[in-house]
């Protein structure tokens, strides 16, 4: 994996949580296979990856709910594996979470204030303020078998964050509502993580989601964390061809390395990012994402000279796709390499499919990898 995750620590963050050489294993299998992470203090950190790739396990080992098989997780140096779940300063909301059917709404929510015995006026307070912030103002009374499923988990929300618990978990808390509301409620979190300053470790599917509301996010596959960082960071310079291909989408193309900034793609060399340690004829992999790689017609193109820094290679197009203000273009290299690209809005005759194109695209926007699996390559294959 040759590009380096990035991780910015400001100076005034601080490590909170750590996870070292986590393990979870079911008979043979790893579910979660030896993750070690540093969560900072105050941050919102995401755990995104499709279904089945370790992210609930890895949240369930730091509630308390499940025992790691081996590894440790501290917290501010103190090791919380013998510490029960309710003795963790941690709050929770996870996907099924079931309220106390036998109490209000307005109840439910004041529970974790009154077990702490917080003065009434100020626990009326806080309650209240929880109800105006999950839209429930109007539902305080109802008992949670009179509310819809998204109405009692967002009952669940403000119950985990009515007594402002240092720590938050939420294993896909939003999956259960309608979009527009996912996305109000999104906005929430993030302005309420603002206000409060807590750690909040989110558990989601959606790489939206994780884009939305995450200062960074860890990327799992397989029991692993693939890529870690900002949102910006893991789209602009994914670690590895499978968070390139995971995250967005991706255009792949196989090289054969000639010096450490010079490889061949069709026989024909390309300006490559520099990179280290390469031997002559080694297999590439050159990732570009679809907004940076432009479709000329080679009319335009020859109007246009190629700028410095800059390569081209000649395809055909596919198909054309109009997205209201920009194209998209499929296009196919001579050899059968499958791109999607921007089309430039040209001021001649409009691409169609069967023309010639040349496609353009700036060397340092194009990530290097010299290592990969196949799978990698394939979003739906790599999924899981
Ligand atoms: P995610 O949250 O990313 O969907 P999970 O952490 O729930 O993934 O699960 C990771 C893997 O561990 C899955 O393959 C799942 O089937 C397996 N797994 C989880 N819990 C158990 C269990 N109690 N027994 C056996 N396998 C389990």
């Amino acid at each position: 994996m040759s590009a380096v995750i990035k991780e910015p620590a400001p100076a005034d963050q601080r490590t909170l949580v750590s996870l070292r050489h986590l393990n979870k294993h079911y008979g043979n299998f790893a579910a979660v296979d030896d993750i070690s992470l540093d969560i900072q203090d105050g941050e919102f950190l995401t755990f995104l990856g499709s279904s089945g790739s370790g992210k609930s396990t890895t949240l369930s080992m730091l509630a308390g709910f499940e025992q790691p098989s081996s590894g440790e997780i501290l917290v501010n140096g103190q090791s919380l594996v013998n510490v029960p779940p309710h003795k963790r300063d941690i709050g929770m909301v996870f996907q099924r979470y079931s309220l106390f059917p036998h109490l209000s709404v307005r109840d439910n929510i004041a529970f974790p204030l009154a077990i702490r015995k917080l003065a009434s006026a100020e626990r009326e307070k806080r309650v209240d303020a929880m109800l105006k912030l999950v839209q429930l103002d109007q539902f305080a009374h109802r008992r949670p078998a009179q509310l819809s499923g998204g109405q009692q988990q967002r009952v669940a929300i403000a119950r985990a964050l009515v007594y402002e618990p240092r720590i938050l978990l939420m294993d896909e808390p939003l999956g259960a509502l309608d979009k527009k509301l996912r996305e109000d409620l999104q906005d929430e979190l993030r302005q309420l993580h603002r206000r409060l300053g807590i750690t909040i470790v989110y558990v989601t599917h959606d790489q939206e989601e994780a884009m939305r509301l995450s200062q960074r996010i860890a990327i799992f596959s397989h029991g692993k964390i693939v890529g870690l960082g900002s949102g910006y960071d893991l789209y602009q310079n994914p670690p590895n061809a499978f968070v390139a291909s995971f995250l967005g989408n991706s255009n792949f193309l196989k090289l054969k390395a000639q010096s450490n900034a010079v490889a061949t793609f069709e026989g024909k060399p390309l300006a490559i990012r520099p990179t280290a340690n390469l031997q002559t004829e080694q297999d590439l992999l050159l990732m570009i994402r679809p907004e940076k790689a432009l479709a000329l017609s080679p009319a335009q193109a020859q109007l246009e000279p190629l700028p410095s820094g800059w390569n081209e290679v000649t395809a055909t197009v596919t198909e054309m796709l109009f997205l209201g203000e920009s194209q998209t273009c499929s296009v196919v290299t001579a050899t059968g390499t499958a791109m999607t690209v921007k089309a430039l809005s040209a001021s001649g005759m409009p691409l169609q499919a069967g023309d010639a194109v040349c496609v353009r695209w700036a060397s340092a926007d194009a990530c290097v990898y010299t290592q990969w699996t196949e799978s990698d390559l394939n979003k739906a294959a790599g999924a899981h």
